[in-house]
């Protein structure tokens, strides 16, 4: 499957919850990548990396064997496989804002829940079997762990089991089946990993300059560029409220004395609330910019 060995390969999922928002976050971080995903792998034109659809399943494995140099996968995918296999031939760059979930354990809502000693001896079906036993052997539970690969939470219906440990994000899928969330085992999103394995120079230096691009994107994301005037003695009061910023630019206006224009870039959300308190604090004509590249 590698034909040329300087290129970087990159793992994500095919098709799925990840898919989508893995080629968006390449594509802004510029790679062009052909439209059509039927192919197992896709070469990008405008970089040396080729990209590989595959189960999310197989991305660690991809990953930590060194076939695939990076992947895209959610946390859990990785922490499952680590325990399952005993191999961390991997490392997490950054998260990456998306994907995110919890693995919960959750019972019909219906049920009596007073903590985790209520679980006794029970069964409780997941298709994280090892998250879940690690769990368990380190509150000294013991409960017994049933694989499901899939319609985990109609387990307890079928009278599988009483208890489910799923993935949960808005909890609709739990309540659609009459059940309630009982306890986080592990909070998930989607992560950027590397292979441990060391790499030559120039793949190296491929992989340094994509990291920095998605370090630069998932920056730009939320930060926003700041302009606004105030007079000087509300300057210090003015700059403390600004959320995430480093050093605010402060130039005088001209033909006004005693007032000046604050510029910042704020690497935080700013909220309306935010711009509330600005204004009660003497600034005026505020405007906020949204950044469309940035390199830090
Ligand atoms: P594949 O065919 O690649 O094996 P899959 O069916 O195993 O796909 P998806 O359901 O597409 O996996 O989920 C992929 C990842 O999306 C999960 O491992 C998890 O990290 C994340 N995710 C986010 N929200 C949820 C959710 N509500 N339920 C399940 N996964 C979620
Ligand atoms: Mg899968």
């Amino acid at each position: 499957m590698r034909t040329d060995d300087s290129r970087l390969h990159i793992a994500i999922q095919k098709s799925g919850r990840l898919a989508e928002q893995s080629r968006r976050l390449l594509r802004d971080a510029g790679l062009r990548l052909q439209e059509g995903k039927n192919a197992l792998t896709a070469r990008i034109e405008n970089f040396p990396a080729d990209l590989m659809y595959v189960r999310d399943d197989d991305i660690p494995t991809f990953v930590a064997d060194g076939v695939c140099e990076l992947g895209i996968v959610g946390s859990n995918v990785l922490r499952e496989f680590e325990l399952a296999e005993r191999d961390s031939r991997y490392e997490i760059l950054s998260p990456l804002g998306f994907g995110r979930c919890a693995l919960k354990l959750a019972a019909a809502a219906t049920s009596d829940w007073h903590g985790l000693a209520d679980l006794g001896e029970a069964r409780i079906a997941t298709s994280y079997p090892h998250i879940v036993r690690d769990f368990l052997e380190q509150r000294q539970i013991a409960a017994t762990v049933v694989t499901m690969n899939g319609a985990v939470e109609l387990a307890p219906r079928l009278g599988i089991a009483p208890f489910i440990c799923d993935l949960v994000s808005t909890g609709a899928t739990l309540e659609a089946n009459g059940l309630r969330p009982l306890e986080t085992l592990f909070e998930s999103e989607a992560v950027l990993v590397r292979t441990r394995g060391a790499l030559d120079e120039a793949r190296q230096e491929t992989m340094n300059g994509l990291v920095r691009r998605i370090g630069g994107v998932l920056a730009t994301k939320e930060s926003k560029y700041i302009m606004l005037n105030a007079p000087e003695a509300a300057l210090p009061a003015i700059s403390a409220l600004l959320p995430g910023a480093e050093a605010p630019t402060i130039l005088p206006l001209h033909a006004r004395p005693g007032q000046f224009a604050v510029h910042a870039v704020c690497q935080e959300s700013v909220f309306w609330e935010t711009l509330h308190k600005l204004k009660a604090n003497g600034a005026s004509a505020i405007l906020v910019l949204p950044i469309e590249k940035m390199m830090l």
